[in-house]
C-alpha cells in the first residue's frame, strides 16, 4: 500500500505542485480525513538506550534536556531562511545586554568560544592573519596560565598554535610576560586551588595591557556568574550553553570586549579559510541559546534550589534506612554547583562494588545513570531529573542495596 509520505513525494515531483494534477484541488484537502501517520520514533527504531539522568550535565550523557520553549524556537525558526550573520548580530546584542558584556556571540560550545576568542586576540581584523592560523608567524604566540589551571580543555587554546606558559605566583607571571604574550587565561573552577585570584588576574592583564579570558563553562548556578566576570573586567568570558542553562548541547557563548568579539567572529562561520570553519552553529540553535539563557535568568533560582534539596533529602532518607548504608550531601563550591548525594555502604554488610551497582542501575528498567568515585559508593544529583524521577531512583537504589545484603 502506498503511504502518505510516498504519495506526497510522488505528487510533488509532478508539475503544478500543490494541486492534484492541475485540477485545482489542493493536495492537503485530499488528505483531510486520512488519519495522520504515526510519528517515527527514532530512539525505538535504532534501539537506543534512554535513561534517567541522576548523574549530572555530562557531555557523554548529552548533558541536559532543552525546555519546551527552546524546542519551539528551534522548530519555528527551522522553517525560514535568515542570514547567519544577522541572527548572530541580533542575538549577540540581546545576550550582551543580559550578561553586562559589550558584545557576545553564540559559539559551538564553550570550547569553541575559547578557540574563537583567542583567535580574535591573535589576529585582530587582519584577513591574512585569520587565514594563516594556526601558523602564528608575525603574531603573538604565548598564553599564560596558572599551573593548577592547566588541566582541562586547554587544547582549545593550543589549537590556535599558541604555547602555554604555566606560572604559579604573581612574580612568575610578571617575569613570564614578554612581547610574545597574547593572553592570560583563567579557569574558574580551579580558582580555589590557584595562587592568583580573579581580581588580581584582571588587574595584571590591565597593568600589562594583555587581554584576559575566563572559562566558566559549567559554572552556573549561581546565575550571577553570567555577569559577574564581565563586571569584574575580564576581556572575554566563555560558557557552555547546554549544561545547567539547558540550551542546545552544541551551543555556548563568547562574550566580552566589542573589538575582540568582532575579531573572533571573523574566524567563525559563515566565513571559510578560518580556523573556526568547523565550529558552525545553526540559526535554530543560536535562537534556542538566547531563549534558554532568558529562561534561565528569569527562573526562580531559590525555589529551584529548595526543590533540589527536597529531592536529595527524599532519596537520602529512604536509602539510609537500609542496613549498612551511610549518606552525605555536599555542594561543589564552583562548577556543577548543585547538591550531590553520596550513598556509601559497608561491603561486609552489602556485597556490591560501585561498578556492579552502576551496571545494575544501568541495566535495570528504567535505566539509571549515577556517578561515583570510591569502591563502595555512588553519587547522584537531582538537577537533571524530570518530575517524580527521584522516586524511581530511590526505589531502584534501595532494591539493589537490599539485594546485595550478605
Ligand atoms: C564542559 C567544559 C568545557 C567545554 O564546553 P563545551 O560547551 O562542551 O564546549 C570547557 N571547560 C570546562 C571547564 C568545562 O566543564
Amino acid at each position: 500500500m502506498i503511504n502518505r509520505r510516498t504519495l506526497l513525494k510522488r505528487l510533488s515531483a509532478l508539475p503544478l505542485v500543490g494541486t492534484i494534477m492541475g485540477s485545482g484541488i489542493p493536495v492537503q484537502s485530499v488528505f483531510a480525513d486520512t488519519p495522520s501517520m504515526p510519528k517515527r520514533d527514532l530512539i525505538k527504531e535504532l534501539g537506543l538506550r534512554t535513561f534517567i539522568n541522576a548523574a549530572g550535565t555530562y557531555t557523554a550523557m548529552t548533558a541536559s534536556l532543552m525546555p519546551e520553549e527552546v524546542m519551539e524556537t528551534i522548530e519555528a525558526s527551522s522553517k525560514q531562511f535568515i542570514m547567519l550573520d544577522e541572527v548572530q548580530d541580533k542575538v549577540g546584542e540581546k545576550i550582551a545586554a543580559i550578561c553586562h558584556a559589550e558584545a557576545a556571540t553564540v559559539t559551538s560550545g564553550c570550547w569553541s568560544a575559547m578557540v574563537l576568542g583567542l583567535a580574535g586576540v591573535l589576529t585582530g581584523t587582519d584577513k591574512d592573519k585569520i587565514a594563516q592560523l594556526p601558523n602564528l608567524k608575525g603574531m603573538k604566540s604565548e598564553v599564560i596560565v596558572q599551573k593548577s589551571h592547566n588541566v582541562a580543555y586547554v587544547h582549545s587554546l593550543t589549537n590556535t598554535g599558541v604555547t602555554l606558559i604555566p606560572v604559579e605566583t604573581v612574580e612568575e607571571l610578571e617575569n613570564a610576560i614578554n612581547e610574545k604574550t597574547a593572553m592570560l587565561w583563567f579557569l574558574n573552577y580551579q580558582a580555589p586551588v590557584g595562587k592568583i585570584q580573579h581580581e588580581e588576574w584582571v588587574a595584571l592583564g590591565k597593568k600589562h595591557n594583555i587581554p584576559t579570558m575566563i572559562d566558566i563553562a559549567a559554572d552556573v548556578p549561581p546565575v550571577e556568574n553570567l555577569w559577574k566576570f564581565n563586571d569584574m573586567g575580564f576581556d572575554m568570558v566563555c560558557i557552555s550553553g547546554g549544561k545547567a542553562m539547558k540550551g542546545p548541547q552544541s551551543a555556548g557563548i563568547l562574550m566580552g570586549r566589542k573589538e575582540i568579539i568582532e575579531a573572533a567572529r571573523l574566524s567563525a562561520p559563515p566565513r571559510g579559510h578560518t580556523i573556526g570553519r568547523g565550529m558552525k552553529v545553526n540559526k535554530e540553535e543560536i535562537l534556542g541559546m538566547l531563549v534558554a539563557l532568558e529562561l534561565y535568568v528569569q527562573k526562580d533560582h531559590e525555589k529551584e534550589w529548595k526543590s533540589w534539596e527536597q529531592k536529595v533529602s527524599f532519596i537520602e532518607e529512604m536509602v539510609k534506612k537500609v542496613d549498612g548504608v551511610t549518606t552525605s550531601v555536599s555542594v561543589p563550591p564552583v562548577a556543577n554547583h548543585t547538591p550531590f548525594l553520596k550513598i556509601a555502604w559497608y561491603p561486609n554488610v552489602i556485597n556490591l562494588n560501585r561498578t556492579q551497582m552502576q551496571e545494575k542501575l544501568r541495566n535495570g528498567n528504567p535505566s539509571i545513570e549515577v556517578v561515583g568515585s570510591g569502591d563502595h559508593e555512588v553519587s547522584c544529583t537531582v538537577f537533571m531529573l524530570r518530575p517524580n524521577e527521584e522516586k524511581i531512583v530511590t526505589k531502584r537504589i534501595q532494591e539493589e542495596l537490599i539485594a546485595g545484603r550478605v
